[in-house]
C-alpha cells in the first residue's frame, strides 16, 4: 500500500562494468527495500554506448517509484546502494558498476548543492529518455526524443 503522501519519482539505472544485468537487478531490489519506498514500474533493459568516456557498453533502465523519503534522503539511499555495489569515482564519467540518478522527483523543481531535479542532463541522453518514455510517456516530449535520435541505443528483448 502506498501512503497518500508518497511522492512519485523516476530513477535512472546504469552499469557498464562487471555483471551489468545482475547489478541492475540487485539495485532494483535494494531500491524497493529503501524505507517508505515502492517500485511501481520498470522499463525494459537498454544497451547504449558510453557518452563522454570509453569503456564497455552500458545497460540502462528507468524505474518509477513512490517514496515517502525526502529528496536528499532518497539521494543518500541511492548513493549507499551504489557504494555497496562497489562504485568508485576515479574521474568524471568513469566506467561504473552502478549509477543511480534521480531523473524526476515530484512536480516541483529541486535545486540544492547536492541535488538537481529534474536531472540536468535528462534531455541530452537517449539512454534515459527512451526507457523513461516507455514507462512515463507523459514526461517525454517527442521533440526531446528526436533530438537524441542519433545516439546509439538498443532496447533488449531479454527479460530482466
Ligand atoms: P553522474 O551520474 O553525473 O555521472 P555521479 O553519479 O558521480 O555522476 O554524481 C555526481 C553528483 O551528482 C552526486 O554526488 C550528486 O550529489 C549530484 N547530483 C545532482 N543532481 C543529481 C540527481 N538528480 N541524481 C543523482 N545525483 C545528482
Ligand atoms: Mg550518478
Amino acid at each position: 500500500m502506498i501512503p497518500a503522501h508518497a511522492t512519485p519519482a523516476w530513477i535512472g539505472l546504469g552499469a557498464n562494468l562487471g555483471e551489468r544485468a545482475a547489478a541492475l537487478r540487485a539495485a532494483l531490489a535494494a531500491i524497493a527495500a529503501l524505507p517508505g519506498t515502492r517500485v511501481l514500474r520498470v522499463s525494459s533493459l537498454y544497451r547504449s554506448a558510453p557518452v563522454g568516456a570509453g569503456g564497455p557498453d552500458y545497460l540502462n533502465a528507468v524505474a518509477e517509484i513512490a517514496t515517502t523519503l525526502a529528496p536528499q534522503a532518497l539521494l543518500e539511499g541511492l548513493q549507499a546502494i551504489e557504494q555497496a555495489a562497489g562504485r568508485e569515482r576515479p574521474y568524471r564519467n568513469a566506467p561504473r558498476t552502478l549509477d543511480l540518478d534521480i531523473l524526476l522527483f515530484g512536480d516541483a523543481p529541486i535545486e540544492t548543492p547536492t541535488l538537481t531535479a529534474p536531472h540536468p542532463r535528462l534531455h541530452e541522453r537517449a539512454f534515459v529518455l527512451l526507457p523513461l518514455a516507455e514507462i512515463a510517456p507523459q514526461h517525454v516530449a517527442a521533440e526531446a526524443l528526436q533530438a537524441v535520435a542519433w545516439q546509439h541505443i538498443e532496447r533488449l528483448d531479454a527479460a530482466w
